[in-house]
């Protein structure tokens, strides 16, 4: 059984990255990645824990990257199997200066509205040690400043809204890119969740896979047969390795960990095999 998508308390996950590998044993799953958002720092810990279970690890990532002009829309781009860490880290680290900039100046203006906080108190909201602007919203609706999360968000970290401030976006063509320098394989996430639909999904992934995309997540909990179908045949239009993955955060979830394939070794050994330049 497969997992190539799960997140651990790294990013916004509730467990640690070797209890994530000893819920995956239990499930029966052979190969896994840890998948968490903008971090790479539990590899090492998920990595030993599979060692020491008997599973096939690849090490991965999931990272955020902007795809219009208003750059108020995100994709996810997962990359696998990198190895040079340090273009990955050294970028990683810049984004989490950055954000935690954002948040300290979101502290500023919540302080001329009269709301007194911190950057510690915002971040002890989050379950994991991943923390964005979405935490402002979050804080505010949470601490009964706002009655409405959406409007919270309107007014904080949406680009039109009237406390926004501004941070530097990453385009789809600079992470992929990314990946790739670091020796990585980048894999488009999640493919149901973009507002695209079948024509414009086919041109769009035409479009990243110009850009260097060498994969795509067919098998995912929310994608129904049809979907699945239909990413299959943009796999194989475009020579696109097909992964799969539970997006798998937490115990309370209804989400089930694993996929079973009767191809499992096939599955992995061209994810493991795949060429990059
Ligand atoms: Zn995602
Ligand atoms: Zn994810």
């Amino acid at each position: 059984m497969i997992d190539l998508h799960l997140h651990s308390f790294v990013s916004d996950g509730d467990l640690s990255p070797s209890e994530i590998v000893r819920k995956a044993k239990q499930n029966g799953i052979s190969t896994l990645s840890l998948t968490d958002h903008d971090s790479i720092s539990g590899i090492a810990e998920a990595q030993l824990a599979c060692k020491q279970l008997g599973i096939r690890f690849i090490p991965g990532v999931e990272l955020e990257a902007a795809t219009d002009i208003s750059r108020s829309r995100y994709i996810h781009i997962l990359g696998y199997n990198f190895n040079n860490s340090n273009i990955l880290n050294e970028y990683l680290t810049k984004l989490r200066e950055e954000r935690i900039y954002i948040i300290m100046e979101y502290v500023k203006v919540l302080r001329t509205l009269g709301i007194y906080t911190s950057y510690e108190e915002i971040s002890s909201i989050t379950s994991g040690l991943h923390i964005t602007a979405y935490h402002i919203p979050m804080f505010l609706h949470q601490n009964g400043y706002y009655e409405s999360f959406s409007q919270a968000k309107k007014d904080f970290i949406n680009p039109s809204g009237k406390y926004y401030i501004p941070r530097n976006f990453y385009d789809v063509d600079f992470i992929i890119n990314l990946i790739l320098k670091a020796g990585g394989i980048p894999v488009l996430a999640h493919p149901c969740r973009l507002p695209q639909k079948n024509e414009a999904l086919d041109s769009y992934v035409a479009e990243l896979t110009s850009k260097g995309l060498l994969g795509i997540e067919t098998f995912y909990p929310e994608h129904c047969n049809e979907d699945v179908i239909f990413y299959k045949s943009l796999a194989q239009k475009y020579g696109l390795l097909q992964t799969a993955g539970s997006d798998w955060h937490s115990e309370k979830s209804q989400i089930k960990m694993g996929f079973e394939f009767s191809n499992e070794e096939a599955i992995v050994k061209s994810l493991l095999n795949c060429k990059r330049d």
